[in-house]
């Protein structure tokens, strides 16, 4: 009898850092801020004017000239506090409406395996969300939250 999918079974990043590339920038959140400016050791001011971009009332991370973001370098400089949405990346939120998104998002990214049924892929993005809102939980109960985990 076949074992139930696994969001493993539908992703395994190949570290090629094809997402960390062009599409207009990474958006970051508030706490975004607040960890890395903790983790690199600056404030969140020159944080927001070394690493960002200001775009549409908030912040992306910045871009090099080779169009790659700031903090690529072969790998994810800031890996242990990478912003929200690079760590939600490719359980986002927008599947559950369209889970059919999963194949074309899977174009641009070689860790995305595809040929599964719907319904499946469903399943695992909402198991990897409801991880994700159990660890955010957590770490708004923890004295810690806010520095890198
Ligand atoms: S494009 Fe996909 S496989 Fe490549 S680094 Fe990004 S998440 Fe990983
Ligand atoms: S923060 Fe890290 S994972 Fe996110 S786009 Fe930049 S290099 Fe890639």
């Amino acid at each position: 009898m076949r074992s139930e999918i696994t969001p493993e079974d539908l992703f395994e990043c190949q570290q090629c850092g094809q997402c960390c590339h062009g599409y207009g920038g990474t958006y970051i959140s508030r706490t975004d801020i607040e960890n890395i400016a903790a983790y690199l050791g600056i404030s969140e001011a020159v944080f927001l004017c070394r690493y960002c971009t200001p775009s549409a009332g908030g912040y992306v991370l910045a871009q090099k000239d080779d169009g790659f973001c700031v903090f690529w370098d072969q790998l994810c400089t800031i890996h242990p506090v990478k912003p929200r949405m690079c760590r939600a990346w490719p359980f986002i939120e927008n599947l559950l409406k369209n889970p059919a998104g999963w194949d074309v998002m899977a174009e641009a990214c070689p860790g995305m395996r595809t040929g599964f049924d719907k319904n499946d892929i469903l399943r695992c993005v909402r198991e990897k969300l409801h991880e994700r809102d159990a660890m955010r939980n957590r770490q708004s109960e923890s004295p810690a939250d806010g520095k890198s985990s």
